[in-house]
């Protein structure tokens, strides 16, 4: 199919991109167009005006500080996964980027593009959500920052207002003694996730679980903090009964219907079986970074 009609600008910063958008409502941005196109070559979108965002400079950088990660809306995927700063920083990045579609997808797709994109399937956003961490916004309004927590609406909606465009992601540094990991289960390779779980723990120095963070995705109508399964690790020993209870709180998590994919019970066994396994390697990571 080929896309409907449109006209295509290039701004080249971030003002004129903003200006670009509010001078007309039915205009999208377009960053790496790996969801965007497809839409449009589906006519499942019809916007006037596509503001291509990749030749604004300012958005490309990566920067590290000595408790965040700033990761510009303009850098591709395969780029966050290849920087070795980000790797030595926050190393779940790596690991949850590897299982985002295929390194085509990923040489042209960016981060900030997945998380605008919202799709309650894809890794990127869960990964925002167990990091805490959050999006820098400019709009006709002028910025703000959306914490993690806060974006994500439904399938395909977050909070951002109309006009308003992510400018940066920032991803808090890995703290020392937490252990961090991403798996998820896909019928092939590089699909979507039929459901996938990202955990952060961090163990003091008898092994206690001082903080658990979990999210999942393809499980409901948007990527999810599991907060009962966190709950059911915070301050206790991380053992094998605690990450039992913490598995079924995250599986009655799974409110996503029977679909053409998987029943809801088969996702629940997989956020299930997830969790367990996510965790386990969570653990074994804390506790080698204890021991540094
Ligand atoms: C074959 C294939 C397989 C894929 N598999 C997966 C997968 O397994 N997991 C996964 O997570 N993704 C997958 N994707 C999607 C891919 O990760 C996309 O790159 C990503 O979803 C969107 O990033 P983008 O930069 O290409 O955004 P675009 O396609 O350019 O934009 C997507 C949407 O976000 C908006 N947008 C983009 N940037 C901004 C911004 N800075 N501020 C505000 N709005 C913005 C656009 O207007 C558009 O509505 C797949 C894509 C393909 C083609």
């Amino acid at each position: 199919m080929k896309p409907p009609l449109f006209d295509y600008v290039t701004p080249e910063s971030v003002e004129e991109a903003v200006a670009a958008r509010a001078a007309d409502e039915d205009s999208v941005f377009l960053a790496g167009g790996q969801s965007l196109i497809p839409t449009l070559n589906f006519r499942i979108a019809n916007p006037t005006m596509l503001i291509d965002i990749s030749r604004i400079a300012a958005l490309k950088g990566i920067e590290i500080s000595d408790t965040e990660i700033t990761i510009g809306a303009m850098v591709r995927q395969r780029q966050i996964e290849r920087d070795s700063g980000v790797e030595r920083a926050n190393p779940l990045l790596r690991e949850v980027l590897h299982n985002v579609a295929h390194t085509v997808v990923r040489n042209r797709g960016t981060l900030a593009g997945s998380i605008a994109h919202a799709d309650a399937a894809a890794e990127s956003p869960a990964m925002l959500l167990a990091s805490g961490g959050s999006v820098e916004v400019r709009g006709p309004g002028g910025g703000r920052r959306i914490e993690a927590d806060d974006l994500f609406k439904f399938h395909l909606t977050t909070s951002l207002e109309p006009g308003e465009m992510i400018t940066a992601v920032r991803i808090p540094v890995l703290a020392p003694s937490t252990g961090w990991a991403f798996k998820e289960f896909a019928r092939r390779r590089g699909d979507y996730a039929l459901a996938g779980i990202c955990a952060l723990v961090t163990l003091d120095d008898s092994g206690r679980c001082t903080s658990a963070r979990l999210s999942a995705c393809g499980i409901a109508s948007t990527a999810l903090r599991l907060v009962k399964a966190e709950q059911e690790l915070s301050g206790g020993m991380l053992d094998e009964a605690a990450i039992v209870r913490a598995a079924k709180a995250a599986r009655d998590a799974v409110t996503a219907a029977d679909d053409s994919q998987a029943s809801t019970a088969y996702r629940r066994h997989l956020v299930d079986t997830l969790t367990r396994r996510t965790l386990a390697v969570a653990k074994t990571r804390a506790e080698e970074r204890s021991a540094r």
